[in-house]
């Protein structure tokens, strides 16, 4: 699912609130760019085939250096995003 203009901005502010703003931990970059899609991670469970494992899902938001391609995932449910991955407000 794509990040609309509005959730865009929320995040941005969010993290700005968390003080999550650093330059990119792999070379230095202060330019970070908040990339456009939601994205989902899964538990994984060792000894258990992947495709097996689709159940559990964590929203998170990525965050990506254009200079060495260094990526950073947010989980939305500790920034208190999660309404905003639903599509509702937060
Ligand atoms: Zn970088």
């Amino acid at each position: 699912m794509t990040l609309d203009l509005e959730t865009q901005k929320r995040i941005v502010e969010v993290l700005k609130e968390k003080g999550a703003t650093r330059a990119c931990e792999a070379c230095g970059n202060p330019l970070m760019e908040l990339l456009p899609d939601f994205f989902t991670s899964t538990p994984f469970t060792p000894g258990t085939p992947p495709a097996v494992q689709i159940g559990k899902l964590y929203p998170t938001f990525g965050v990506a250096c254009p200079r060495c391609g260094n990526v950073r995932f947010h989980l939305m449910g500790p920034l208190g995003l999660l309404p905003l991955a639903s599509g509702g407000q937060p």
